[in-house]
């Protein structure tokens, strides 16, 4: 097992906020691990005015989750399977003796001295990069070329929803799809870190939904094969064929119960009766 790795202490200067960038909370969400190490030659290059505690590999025992190659660690399998732990709900477990009580506290000891938290997060197998932030942060989210914004009034148990009650500015980015990496979306995601840290100008065009309002799940109304007609990221109306179903019975048109945009595609290319199959930002 790889232990965490922790690269403390670019630079201080006066007395700069702490950073936290960490990533990998989730074993199958790998994009985030090869940003925090490329950012981390950033903060060297440009001697950031940050004190950063950077995490690249957040959860090593999510991340050696997998069946045949395919990365399954975003629940821990191994302690409990019959009710297995999401690795970022685990909050309320910080005072338990178990592998996630432990795990939590080491991470939340790690990020009690920052000011700035970056859980860097991926989601679905086709995802628009979206942010997910308590609505009092905007001005931390705003400007960083991250497409959507998803603003949350009710808290979680989640790694930055937790730092966040604890006074912190915490943000949870969805970077790109999960369980696979490319060049490109580490690239991208850099862009984003820069201009958060001020390395880049700021730029318009994010879109801003309220979560508990705007983010709706679809599921499969039988089971069968499904075959995509859009991409993550699309805008669809309401009642546009998006997908067809191949069932026992033949092929069905799938059309969008809503008029908005498809924000992420799970993992299911073979659906069975009503597992959710994506979500969207509704208008
Ligand atoms: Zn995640």
């Amino acid at each position: 097992m790889q232990l965490l790795r922790l690269m403390s202490g670019a630079i201080i200067i006066r007395m700069p906020p702490d950073g936290l960038p960490q990533a990998g909370i989730h074993g199958i969400e790998l994009t985030g691990i090869p940003v925090v190490h490329e950012f981390m030659k950033e903060i060297e290059a440009h001697q950031l005015v940050y004190n950063f505690i950077c995490v690249p590999l957040s959860n090593p025992m999510g991340l050696d989750s997998q069946i045949m190659g395919v990365q399954t660690g975003y629940n821990n399998l191994h302690t409990n399977q019959q009710n297995c732990w999401n690795w970022n709900r685990i909050g309320n477990l910080k005072d338990e003796p178990s592998q996630e009580g432990h795990w939590i506290k080491t991470l939340l000891d790690l990020s009690a001295p920052a000011d700035i938290i970056l859980d860097l997060h991926t989601a679905g197998v086709e995802a628009a990069p979206h942010i997910y932030y308590n609505e009092s942060q905007k001005e931390h989210v705003t400007g960083l070329g991250i497409p959507h914004l998803l603003s949350w009034n009710i808290s979680s148990d989640s790694f930055a929803d937790t730092n966040f009650q604890r006074g912190k500015v915490a943000l949870t980015f969805e970077l790109s799809s999960s369980r696979s990496v490319q060049g490109e979306w580490v690239k991208e995601s850099l862009i984003y870190l820069r201009r958060f840290f001020g390395l880049l100008p700021k730029v318009e065009g994010s879109r801003i939904w309220q979560t508990e309002k705007q983010l709706k799940k679809w599921y499969s109304p039988t089971g069968g094969i499904l075959c995509w007609h859009k991409d993550a990221g699309d805008t669809v109306a309401e009642g546009d064929v998006i997908a067809t179903l191949y069932t026992r019975k033949g092929s069905m048109d799938l059309k969008s119960p809503f008029t908005g945009v498809l924000l992420l595609k799970n993992p299911i290319h073979a659906p069975h009766e009503r597992q959710e199959l994506a979500k969207f930002l509704v208008e």
